[in-house]
């Protein structure tokens, strides 16, 4: 892409309405716009992340062995009323009144609307077990909407919901998840701690909340300081396999959210343990039959016995993460993109677009790598050095490749990576065959 022809409409000055750095970053960086109050306009650049994210997401669910589908964003208040949650949801939820006078709402989560698909469908074990998911819009009408994106009221989330027919698979359902969820963090150069959270009427240790580490996170955490030896969970993972072993060890330690910290109950000696903020960007849940059961969605057993489904659910707030991760991932002058979720992986900058030399080594440059399939976001406008590369590092592509008449001389561009600061200098050929291989 052409940044003469790009729809990026940057600031200059950071918006006074924006208190933490992402929230003014992405405003900055011209990747949102808001449209009234906790709901957004994704602008070009901003969308190419979410998609980089969604597109993560799906993945590793994909490989988990989930299916997507998609369910509508507007739903009946009737499933609600079946399963008793129309009254309880509260003021969060955007009630609806179609024409025909029938209560309709705006989805906040879809536990009602998948056990409704699901009992008319699976009716006996052998169609056991089945986890659909899908990344779709909800809307909460949050008390206070604030942080841009991290706390919206339309969001984008990944939801999905496992059955089962019985405790012990459907506990398998959710290690698969547990470990699906630290692949797809870890994917986004994020460290998620997995942290136990409310459990639900089965009890246990059920259902956990991923936490990124921030400073401005909204949750207060409490973790052991050894986490800090915790790698990311790197490599293949067989959800065939006995996942047991990883759940066991990532939760060998003790994370807890405010909710569930409790000083006078916890194991961990004062001086082992840290107080912190973090940035809730998934959970997970075990609830057993708590919508199969008053629903209805019942399957036969080997034994010809009826019972109800074992439920699980599972959330990423897709688009919270894209601030989350700019949130784990910057410095004074913008955003550090992690590659798998940049916008594009590399500016080219043209220092001198009234020189002709530099003018052809850099429009056969952007032409090579759209050829190699490079994504590459090109700065051709007669702008100031200075202001390209402050542009550059505000909008974080990792990479900045520059063209300038001292290093055409030598017949070489000027290489620049967004996270360490470092620059090295690569003769032109090479330069695309470079970035080919990353
Ligand atoms: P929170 O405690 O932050 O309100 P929650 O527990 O209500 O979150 P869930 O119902 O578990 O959230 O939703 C799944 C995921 O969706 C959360 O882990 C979070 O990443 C994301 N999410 C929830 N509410 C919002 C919101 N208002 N804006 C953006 N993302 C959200
Ligand atoms: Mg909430």
């Amino acid at each position: 892409m052409r940044l003469s022809k790009y729809f990026l409409p940057t600031l200059k000055e950071t918006p006074a309405e924006a208190r933490i750095v992402s929230h003014r970053l992405m405003l900055r960086a011209g990747m949102v716009r808001q449209a009234s109050t906790g709901i957004y306009s994704w602008l070009p650049l901003g969308l190419r992340v979410l998609q980089k994210i969604e597109a993560i997401v799906r993945d590793e669910q994909v490989n988990s062995g989930a299916q997507e589908i998609l369910m509508p964003t507007i739903q009946s208040a009737d499933l609600w009323k079946e399963s008793g949650r129309y009254e309880d949801y509260g003021k969060e939820m955007l009630r609806i009144t179609d024409r025909h006078g029938r209560e309709m709402l705006y989805g906040p989560t879809n536990e009602e609307q998948i056990t409704d698909i699901v009992r008319h469908a699976i009716k006996s074990y052998k169609d056991l077990p089945k986890n659909l998911f899908q990344i779709q819009w909800k809307f909460r009408d949050e008390i206070r909407p604030r942080f841009g994106v991290m706390r919206g009221r339309e969001f984008l989330m990944k939801d999905n919901y496992s059955f089962d027919l019985d405790e012990a698979a459907g506990r398998h359902s959710y290690n698969k998840m547990f470990v699906a969820y630290l692949r797809t963090f870890a994917r986004m150069g994020l460290r998620a701690i997995p942290m136990a959270a409310e459990s639900g009427p089965i009890g246990g240790d059920l259902s956990h909340e991923f936490i990124v580490l921030a400073a401005t996170g909204e949750s207060e955490v409490f973790y052991h300081k050894d986490f800090d030896r915790f790698d990311a969970m790197a490599g293949d993972a067989d959800y065939n396999s006995d996942l047991q072993p990883v759940v066991d060890h990532w939760t060998s330690l003790y994370a807890a959210t405010d909710e569930q910290h409790d000083a006078r109950k916890c194991p961990v000696p004062e001086a082992d343990l840290v107080t912190g903020r973090g940035i809730e960007v998934g959970h997970v849940f075990f609830f057993g039959a708590k919508y199969s059961k008053p629903m209805g969605a019942v399957v036969q057993d080997a034994d010809g016995n009826t019972v109800p489904l074992q439920m699980g659910s599972y959330g990423i707030g897709v688009s919270r993460l894209v601030g989350a991760i700019i949130e784990a991932s910057h410095d004074q002058a913008g955003i550090i993109w992690p590659e798998s979720v940049a916008p594009y992986l590399v500016g080219l900058i043209n220092l001198r677009t009234d020189d002709e030399g530099c003018l052809k080594a850099s429009e056969g440059l952007y032409a090579a790598f759209l050829k190699a399939g490079v994504e590459v976001l090109y700065d051709d406008r007669a702008e100031r050095p200075g202001a390209k590369f402050s542009n550059m590092d505000l909008i974080g592509l990792p990479w900045q490749v520059t063209i300038g008449p001292k290093g055409l001389e030598k017949g070489v561009a000027e290489i620049k990576s967004r996270a360490s600061g470092e620059r090295t200098e690569l003769k032109l050929s090479e330069v695309v065959k470079h970035f080919a291989h990353l």
